[in-house]
């Protein structure tokens, strides 16, 4: 059967074009209000827009609706209420109120708060965000809510973003307004999430404990083959693959998801979704939509999708490319160099706040792809490094050289151009020149931020991202709005904040040792770990900037720090459980019997007077192998031992990174090596090799 792709995208969503079919003319109206001026839905509205929305649910046989949302756990949450209301006689009917549509009061106390909630406080709302439509997921009516506790502090991950865009949005409308942009209500971001992932064979999944508690193999040797002949990426998609990937898009479109580009990654079993772009909040929605059907899909196939950012060591990671651009809702790209060369003198304006805002706080941007599985990535020689700087490509930075230096640009046809506020050259979309080892690269109209891991929510990453450009397209508004000459304030101000922040700029390899001694140098933060990283947050710097725009309040940001503080130390702490478990019983079992095996052949060759030397030799290393592998089980599992001494949650987090993360590591050394000598009947869990090439 042959899909009519038009026909089936959106089919599961209540979107505009059926809010239009469906509701009377006067609440659709209202209801577009909202949606465009982000004002309070009135209850007599929301009753009317409930009781459309569940008809046309029923219709698609939903028969529950839920709030969705996005806790601080990083994954959606929804609790299924049915529309079924009891009647006389025993009978039901189906009901759905305004109310119901507007407000759900989840048992939230199970959810992470970081101390955000007392106890005599246990319950937090769940409140519409009407700019992302409601939709329907197995039989659900899924309505995309925030969640705040009852004193209006965010519980999740959905509130701060919608701050960040309003505090973005004003500012950069005090912008555009000063260069003759009077028609622009509104300015929003826009991001299109590159997500990459790894399918393999469920039953190989089903074999490895470590997979299934952590998300991450925790031992195994490196295939002999792996990426290194970079035959995979973009490879021709296996049939079964193929398969998978066409049922997802389908899946997604279904739900208004705009997937467009999938094409296999460098590593084995490695895949990639790209979805065209769209406004920030549902671009983030969408992906924890497609990050979860990626898993549901790939069960229907007998594969499992695996999003962590390091399932296998030795082998390239997953990472989540976010672009992201700022826009009006007259339709105009901020960030793309215009035709004229006044057009162009705003964009030279947007992109010194974009460059000025990542030197200042790029430790907060470093913050915002932090967790234990991204540590794996970055800054080792697959990711952009942990040091965040810019890529403009030759012809930007050239342009952005002759601004400070107050000389006139000469382009790469020799043209020579001057340098004013309103005689910029006609910049070119640069779409030739990418470096892939830079975390955050102006890609001709748009900056990509590559630093995201591939399992974790794009809301941090953005609401950092529009917050700190917010910062700083507020400081340049202040100064121009003041300004009797305009031009000259204006071609000062780009002038003295590009020299003031150029150091962060760097087009070289990111991945290089130069870079880091370099950056260095410059004076660039080099956190290496989510431990460093973390603090950073918490900074009095931080607070001040995200309090001043209205995105967290204090208390918000520590419960935050917290909360990221005990996910770190926890997710350690399972991987050290998980490893330890697997050691102790089937590993140190493989080991045993391999020894046992040898110590036989060893004694009857003697027997019969045939020299032995080669197995004892074996023997002696399995046998030094497996006394190494006690050894570091005992020392994890003291060390296990000694953090339930602890309390502080950085404390906690500071000793599983330091002591815990290196006694794993030291333990898998003699357990690789040991796979790599038992045989397969022998050795109790699939190899890379084996997981890596299972789906045929
Ligand atoms: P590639 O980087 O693979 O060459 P593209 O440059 O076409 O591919 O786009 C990569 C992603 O960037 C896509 O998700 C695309 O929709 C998104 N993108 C394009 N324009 C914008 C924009 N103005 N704002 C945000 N994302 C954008
Ligand atoms: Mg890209």
């Amino acid at each position: 059967m042959t899909m009519n792709v038009s026909e089936l995208f959106g089919a599961k969503v209540f979107n505009d074009e059926t809010m239009k079919e469906r509701l009377p003319k006067n609440t659709y109206k209202s209801l577009k209000k909202t949606i465009e001026e982000g004002r309070a839905l009135e209850i007599d509205v929301a009753n009317v827009v409930a009781h459309a929305m569940k008809d046309w649910a029923i219709e698609q046989g939903a028969t529950h609706f839920t709030h969705w949302f996005q806790p601080m756990t990083g994954v959606t949450a929804e609790k299924h209420d049915s529309f079924i209301q009891p009647e006389e006689g025993g009978r039901v009917i189906m009901t759905f109120s305004g109310k119901e549509l507007v407000k759900g009061e989840p048992d939230a106390s199970s959810f992470p708060s970081g101390g955000l909630r007392a106890t005599f406080e246990a319950r937090g709302y769940t409140a519409w965000d009407p700019t992302s439509y409601a939709f329907i997921k197995d039989d659900t009516l899924c309505i995309p809510t925030a969640f705040c506790s009852y004193s209006g502090e965010a519980l999740d991950k959905k509130t701060p973003l919608l701050r960040s865009m309003q505090a973005l949005d004003k500012q950069a409308v005090r912008i555009v307004k000063l260069f003759g942009h009077d028609d622009v209500k509104r300015v929003i971001t826009t991001v299109g999430p590159e997500q990459e992932y790894f399918l393999i064979d469920s039953e190989m999944y089903d074999k490895r404990p470590d997979l299934i508690y952590t998300g991450r193999t925790l031992f195994g040797q490196k295939p002999p083959k792996g990426q290194e002949l970079d035959d995979h990426y973009f490879g021709t998609i296996k049939q079964r693959v193929s398969e998978y990937m066409k049922d997802l898009d389908e899946e997604l479109w279904k739900l208004g998801v705009l997937a467009k580009t999938k094409h296999n990654e460098v590593a084995p079993a490695q895949h990639e979704l790209a979805p065209i772009f769209s406004t920030t909040n549902i671009a983030t929605d969408h992906n924890q939509l497609t990050m979860e059907l990626m898993k549901t899909v790939a069960k229907r196939h007998g594969m499992t999708c695996l999003l962590h950012e390091k399932p296998f060591a030795g082998v390239n990671g997953s990472g989540k490319h976010n672009n992201w651009s700022i826009s009006t809702d007259t339709g105009i790209n901020l960030l793309e160099p215009g035709a004229t060369p006044s057009q162009n003198a705003q964009f030279i304006l947007f992109l010194t706040a974009v460059i000025k805002a990542v030197d200042e706080y790029q430790e907060l941007l470093r913050v915002s792809v932090a967790s234990a599985g991204n540590d794996h990535r970055l800054g080792a020689n697959e990711a952009p490094p942990a040091i965040i700087s810019v890529f403009l490509g030759d012809e930007l930075e050239g342009i952005v050289e002759s601004i400070v230096d107050g000389t006139d640009y000469v382009d790469k046809k020799k043209k020579l151009m001057s340098i004013g506020a309103t005689v910029l050259p006609g910049i070119r979309q640069d779409t030739t020149d990418r470096n892939r080892t830079s975390p955050f690269a102006f890609t001709g109209n748009k900056f990509e931020f590559r630093s995201l891991g591939s399992a974790a929510s794009i809301s941090g990453a953005n609401v950092i991202l529009n917050t700190i450009v917010a910062e700083e397209l507020e400081k340049f508004a202040d100064e121009l709005e003041k300004a009797s000459d305009f031009d000259q304030a204006l071609t000062d101000l780009v002038k003295r904040e590009l020299t003031a922040h150029k150091r962060i700029i760097f087009n070289g390899n990111g991945y290089a040792q130069e870079w880091v001694d370099e950056a260095a140098k410059r004076g660039l933060a080099n956190l290496k770990s989510t431990v460093d990283a973390l603090p950073e947050f918490a900074s009095d710097k931080s607070v001040a900037l995200f309090e001043k725009h209205k995105v967290f309040t204090k208390e918000e940001i520590m419960s935050r720090y917290d909360i990221q503080l005990e996910n770190y130390y926890k997710v350690l702490d399972i991987e050290a459980l998980t490893l330890d478990a697997m050691t102790k019983k089937d590993i140190m079992a493989a080991a045993t019997s391999y020894q046992r095996k040898l110590t036989d052949l060893v004694l009857s060759k003697k027997d019969v007077g045939v020299d032995a030397s080669t197995e004892k030799a074996q023997l002696e290393r399995a046998s030094e192998l497996t006394a190494a592998m006690a050894k570091g089980l005992e020392k994890l599992e003291a060390d296990i031992e000694k953090a339930k001494e602890l309390s502080d949650t950085y404390d906690l987090a500071k000793f599983h990174h330091d002591v815990i993360f290196a006694d794993m590591n030291e333990l898998r050394e003699p357990i690789d090596e040991l796979e790599g000598v038992i045989p397969s009947e022998i050795w109790p869990y699939p190899t890379y090799g084996e997981i890596l090439y299972s789906v045929k």
